[in-house]
């Protein structure tokens, strides 16, 4: 295993021979991938706990205060989900797709960015949902997030489901809410076949999906992890770069 502070040029020469020779290869995303986006990742120093604490799932369906406050946070973050756009990170791992070495990316992020990058919704696993569109709790009805704003900002709540009158919530895995059945057994089966395993941007302290990266490497991928800080697993990975992801990933792609 190789740990430097710094990603060196023969880090990116292994990653970029390592991707090259890939042919089943899984990309495993955070918040770090999206940071250069100008998102906000959760645990850097002034990251989003650093300010606010997330409003758990039985909270959200048994309290309306609680689905008001989170609604809230949900609209004040609208400009920035309607303004961003992908950046480098993402577009290497498109590329990645594009041209066969990778075969999914099985993402934590909910900002909708990897299918913005062109990636098609087939290779894309969600595991915590993607908060561009909201979705009633009880007959999954898809709701867009611009009626819910109209109805919060004339009767200051969220409308209930226009079908059958059940909570509506983003369309977003909350802290206590059940993992998605399908994007679990998609992320499991691609980690199960996958013969390189790539960690951009992420601690790998949010389980279930911190466990793919292990899956992956105990069914013999080999395990690389690219983040700026150390995270839980470093010590169980192949190569491990601590760098800025944008830069290296742009740099270990080069002639790909
Ligand atoms: P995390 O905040 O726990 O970890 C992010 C990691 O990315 C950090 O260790 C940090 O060192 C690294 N990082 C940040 N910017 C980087 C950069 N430019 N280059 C290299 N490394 C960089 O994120 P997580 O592991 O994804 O877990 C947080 C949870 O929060 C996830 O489940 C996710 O669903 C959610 N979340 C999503 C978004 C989003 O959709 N963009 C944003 C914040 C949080």
């Amino acid at each position: 295993m190789t740990i430097r502070a710094q990603a060196t040029e023969s880090d990116i020469a292994a990653l970029g021979s390592l991707l090259r020779e890939a042919r089943r290869g899984v990309v495993f995303t955070g918040a770090g991938i999206s940071t250069e986006s100008g998102i906000p990742d959760f645990r850097s120093p002034g990251g989003i706990w650093t300010k606010m604490m997330p409003v758990h799932y039985q909270d959200y369906v048994s309290d309306p205060e609680a689905r008001r406050v989170s609604w809230e946070r949900r609209f004040e973050m609208e400009a920035t989900w309607n303004s961003v756009t992908p950046n480098d990170g993402h577009r290497s791992v498109a590329r990645l797709i594009d041209k066969g070495h990778i075969a999914h990316v099985i993402t934590q992020n909910i900002d909708n960015l990897h299918q913005a990058s062109g990636v098609p919704d087939s290779h894309v696993i969600e595991l915590h949902g993607n908060t561009r569109h909201a979705k009633c709790l009880t007959c999954g009805a898809r709701v867009e997030i611009d009626a819910i704003k109209s109805h919060f900002e004339k009767h200051g709540d969220a409308p209930d489901c226009r079908l059958c009158g059940g909570i509506v919530k983003t369309a977003t895995i909350s802290f206590g809410q059940a993992m998605p059945e399908g994007e679990m057994a998609r992320a499991e089966a691609a980690s199960l076949n996958a013969d390189l395993f790539l960690v951009i941007g992420s601690s790998l302290s949010v389980y279930p999906a911190a466990a793919f990266p292990l899956l992956a490497k105990r069914s013999g991928a080999q395990l690389v992890i690219l983040n700026r800080d150390e995270t839980e697993q470093d010590s169980y990975a192949d190569l491990v770069i601590h760098g800025e992801i944008g830069p290296v990933m742009t740099a270990a792609i080069q002639g790909i």
